[in-house]
């Protein structure tokens, strides 16, 4: 375990995954596969700080609940079409 503590990681975790199925960087199938993917788009020597960078946006604009992608500004120029649909669906369904 220390011994893996100096080499550059990308934990993905809940926050992470979610993300970056969101935004389109990873097709979400697993979190191995998210970390893969990540790791493929950004270089090494970013990943550390962007690990905090991309949690830090979720919390403020990105988050699992009360989530809007028009209003979020990554969901709403990269964010993938399902979001957009689920959540038009969601807004139907609250309308009723
Ligand atoms: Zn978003």
């Amino acid at each position: 375990m220390s011994q893996a503590y100096q080499v550059p990681a990308f934990p993905v975790d809940t926050h992470i995954y979610r993300l970056a199925y969101r935004w389109g960087l990873s097709d979400g199938k697993n979190v191995v596969k998210t970390e893969a993917d990540l790791k493929k788009v950004f270089p090494e020597e970013k990943w550390n700080k962007l690990h905090l960078q991309i949690i830090f946006f979720g919390r403020a604009y990105c988050p699992a609940r009360g989530h809007n992608p028009y209003l979020c500004p990554i969901c709403k120029e990269h964010g993938r079409k399902a979001i957009f649909k689920e959540f038009d669906k969601k807004a139907k369904t609250a309308q009723k």
